[in-house]
């Protein structure tokens, strides 16, 4: 690597010390860019990435609020301002109690990226909180929604800064957090997305992320002439990314055979088919119950729960072609690629965010297989929730067909794209360097048209 790179990576971790989520995400971008940068001086002297680094605000706040048995708790929400150059902050909020200044910051960091690939005009942003919904009444849910947003309304609007959901946020928080917005603001406009159909929500954005996992997949195999037909595939996760990933697969004619929570995972042989989807969707969505309780219906599958002693996920070490992780970061380390390698993956398309190690994208690299980081393959959330903007500002609802369509062409588009770019600066075939560069130039350009802000 060049001494200019090997110094911001050096400076941000000086800089940024205790946050080794950011610096792994900042560190894979700029190995990307060292191509960018040998052939444009003019991104150097305009200190564009040591300004991409560092984050234009970040807000860090109190939420107290009251339990069922009317005992008070106190958790830390943040927002993440992270790069505006393109449009209004955009990207998810995450409610977990792994969460973390450092993990909001590699959000919000691969969030400016990959919301510049998906072609719409959105800055980037992530939030969140320390608090854990699990095991928590909906009136709990519904308190902490309030209490979040009771800070978070000052910061956020329609044309400055637009959350969505992420892990722990889905359509129940989003509608507390919307609420509580329209009452402190008095005011209904597009500041939240992921919201309700019948008041300003946009169809499909549910199954976006995961449906357009799976459209990047295809696109990956199509430019080796193959399709997802018969093809078995490992998906992680159980929530809204890794149900609409399985339900796409299953349409486009493959086999799903691996879900998982943070408690362990199922692996059914058959194949997880449309009926025992449905079975999983309302364990997970309305009772909320553990991905264990799906071999307690389907008796042929069989449950592993996690073990900490293990150095690697077992999860991916069985036979399949396809491998969605669809559940959090670093789900896949250096040891579950090479597992995922040995057992014939060729195609990695990531539903989640940055969810394998640098060692394991190494692999991956090497080994030449058709492997979609998270920026670009699960693109087609964020850009689904621009094109719920976009019918926010116009007040007018597309139908589904209209929005999936669109999200078909975005992916198609972030895909050709990245395979442009990868060629254009002398790495064909690889996704990551394309993603990264593609995203870096069109928000570098802006940057540098807007002078020095
Ligand atoms: P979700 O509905 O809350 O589901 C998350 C799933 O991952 C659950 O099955 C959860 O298990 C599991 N999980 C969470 N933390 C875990 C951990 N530390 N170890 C093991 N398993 C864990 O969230 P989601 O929206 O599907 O998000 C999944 C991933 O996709 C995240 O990386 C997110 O950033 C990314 N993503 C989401 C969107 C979107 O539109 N939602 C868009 C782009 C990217 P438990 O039930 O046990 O917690």
């Amino acid at each position: 690597m060049s001494d200019y790179i090997n110094k911001i990576i050096a400076y941000v971790k000086a800089k940024n010390s205790n946050e080794p989520e950011f610096h792994q995400a900042v560190e894979e971008v700029c190995e990307s860019l060292e191509p960018v940068f040998a052939r444009h001086s003019e991104y150097r002297a305009a200190k564009i990435l040591e300004r991409m680094v560092e984050p234009e605000r970040i807000v860090i706040f109190r939420v107290p609020w009251m339990d069922d048995q009317g005992e008070i708790h106190v958790n830390r929400g943040f927002r993440i301002q992270m790069n505006s150059a393109i449009g209004p902050y955009k990207g998810g909020l995450r409610f977990h109690p792994s969460v973390t200044l450092s993990i909001l910051k590699f959000l919000a960091f691969e969030q400016v990226f990959k919301n510049s690939l998906t072609t719409l005009p959105m800055g980037g942003g992530k939030g969140g909180a320390d608090f854990d919904p699990k095991g928590k009444s909906d009136n709990e849910v519904m308190r902490f929604c309030q209490a979040f947003m009771s800070e978070l309304y000052r910061h956020v609007g329609a044309d400055t800064d637009v959350p969505a959901g992420d892990i722990g946020v889905g359509g129940r928080e989003i509608g507390y957090l919307f609420g509580q917005y329209k009452k402190l603001r008095n005011e209904f406009t597009g500041v939240l997305t992921g919201k309700g159909l019948n008041w300003g929500g946009s169809l499909i954005r549910p199954e976006a992320t995961g449906y357009g996992a799976v459209y990047f997949a295809s696109e990956m195999l199509a430019t080796r002439g193959k399709t997802l037909e018969g093809k078995k595939c490992l998906v992680s996760g159980s929530g809204n990314v890794a149900q609409y990933t399985v339900e796409k697969v299953n349409q486009l004619g493959g086999k799903v055979v691996t879900l998982s929570d943070s408690s362990g995972y199922i692996y059914d042989e058959e194949g997880i088919d449309e009926k025992k989807l449905a079975f999983a969707m309302e364990l997970k969505n309305v009772r909320r119950g553990r991905i264990s309780e799906y071999t307690e219906k389907y008796k042929k599958a069989v449950y592993t729960p996690v073990d900490p002693k293990l150095d690697y996920n077992p999860l991916w070490n069985h036979n399949a072609e396809c491998a969605f992780p669809s559940a959090t970061q670093n789900e896949v380390n250096g040891k579950d690629a090479q597992n995922l390698l040995k057992n014939g993956v060729y195609v990695v398309a990531e539903g989640a965010n940055m969810p394998t190690t640098l060692d394991g994208v190494k692999l991956f690299l090497d080994a030449r297989i058709l492997y979609g980081p998270g920026k670009a393959a699960n693109a087609g959330g964020v850009a689904t929730s621009g094109l719920e903007m976009s019918q926010n500002s116009m007040r007018l609802p597309w139908p589904r067909e209209e929005v999936d369509n669109r999200l078909r062409q975005i992916m198609k588009s972030i895909h050709k794209t990245c395979v442009e770019m990868s060629e254009r600066f002398g790495t064909p075939g690889n996704y990551v360097n394309g993603a990264n560069i593609a995203g870096f130039l069109k928000v570098a350009n802006a940057m540098l048209e807007q002078g020095l802000v």
